[in-house]
């Protein structure tokens, strides 16, 4: 049976509000991604809009010319021509800190931050100027649809910003009022019409957007450990190397639980679960700086890629991993091989194939492992 989309929006809501477990861990990622990009999000959009303001206030300034009052010409003109050379210098911004610059995420987004809350303020400032310095002819019927595009397009969150905005707004159009500036007056009130609505229009999107994210979440990731499952894997490796043609060498870690039958066997599944756990969280741990692909492949095997690790370094990263499980000390019951909780690994370096996902890199690395375990388990093997 189709599944409509209100129950699909309703199972999320019930997922993000009462599940204790992951996927309430999950929500609260999600959503603190989602405030994490915004400011990004934002950026790009006024990048997107700032041409068409060349373009209509090219137009504005000619239509002043040829058909607007003498007096407030060169006002008009002086200022138009400032907003545009603050555009070219916002663009300009813009362009370096989201395209050229190297810079670490937290930096970016602070400077997207106050790119994003500075737009707002230099245009709310421009559009009152321009108002005030042209008040006896009609407002450009372009540069109002602007002015209303922007503040739909460009939305202002978090709600303090948008608050800001529209207390300022209203107090420009009572101000307005009062000095009988009829125009002015009844652009402010369109405006803080599309104000609201381009606030909401966020809130709207956002949940979408974590929508989206949550689904992605659920069918990449695997829900006891949190790393990736096959399908994320594939698609993981598909984003990082898919403007590439195939021909690249990815170094691949594959590992499995030594005894683990008998570990669950003995203490029963949910330790077994525990133990996964365990052991996800020392690859998270080890590996999390070098590299995203980290795959639970099958039920107690593991998989990490490298997309750019030497031989010397694939072992290193073994070893590191193996020794990561054994310091967290979890008694084995059986102990043949330690007295502890104990994985094997086998690494190799593979070449991989376009659009075949990473399912084919693991031949020699399974060969590995598999030789790993003949050789007595709790060990790195290379191939
Ligand atoms: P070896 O050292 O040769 O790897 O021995 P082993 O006992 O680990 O052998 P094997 O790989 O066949 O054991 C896999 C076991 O993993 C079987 C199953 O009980 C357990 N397992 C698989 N998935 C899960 C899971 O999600 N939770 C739990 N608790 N156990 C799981
Ligand atoms: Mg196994
Ligand atoms: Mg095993």
């Amino acid at each position: 049976m189709e599944r409509k989309i209100e129950d699909l929006g309703k199972d999320i809501k019930e997922a993000f509000g009462m599940s204790a477990g992951y996927v309430y861990q999950d929500s609260s990622d999600i959503r603190e991604r989602i405030a994490h990009k915004l400011p990004e999000v934002n950026c790009r959009r006024i990048m997107a809009v700032i041409p068409v303001f060349w373009i209509l206030c090219a137009f504005y300034m000619a239509e002043v010319m040829l058909f607007h009052h003498r007096e407030t010409m060169g006002k008009v003109m002086a200022l138009c021509t400032a907003l545009l050379v603050i555009a070219v210098v916002y663009e300009v911004l813009l362009v370096r800190c989201l395209y050229i610059r190297q810079m670490r995420h937290r930096e970016r987004m602070r400077r997207c931050m106050i790119l994003y809350r500075s737009f707002w303020w230099i245009w709310l400032i421009g559009l009152l100027l321009l108002c005030f310095l042209n008040f006896r002819a009609r407002m450009s019927g372009a540069i109002y649809v602007f002015a209303c595009i922007v503040a739909c397009l460009v939305p202002l969150y978090p709600l303090v910003d948008f608050v800001v905005m529209l207390i300022s707004s209203l107090t420009i159009s009572i101000l307005a009022a009062s000095a009988s500036q009829g125009n002015i007056q009844m652009l402010f009130y369109d405006y803080i019409v599309m104000l609201v609505i381009g606030f909401i229009a966020q809130r709207l999107e956002i949940r979408i957007w974590a929508m989206r994210e949550y689904i992605y979440l659920t069918a990449f990731r695997d829900p006891l450990t949190g790393l990736l499952n096959r399908r994320g894997g594939n698609a993981l490796l598909e984003e990082e190397l898919g403007s590439k043609d195939g021909g690249e060498t990815v170094g691949v870690l594959m590992m499995d639980i030594d005894y683990f039958k008998k570990y669950n066997d003995s203490l029963g599944h949910d330790a077994g679960d525990a133990c996964l756990k365990m052991v996800s969280g020392c690859i998270r741990e080890t590996v999390k700086r070098r590299t995203e692909l980290m795959i639970r492949h099958g039920g107690e095997e593991f998989v990490v890629l490298f997309l750019d690790a030497t031989e010397q370094e694939l072992r290193t990263w073994g070893e590191r991993i193996r020794q990561a499980v054994i310091r967290e000390g979890l008694a084995a019951p059986y102990p043949k091989v330690a007295d502890v909780v104990t994985v094997s690994i086998g690494a190799a370096m593979a070449v991989w194939k376009s659009g075949e996902g990473y399912e084919p890199l693991l031949e020699h690395a399974d060969a590995a492992l598999y030789d790993a375990k003949n050789a007595g388990r709790n060990r790195v093997v290379f191939r």
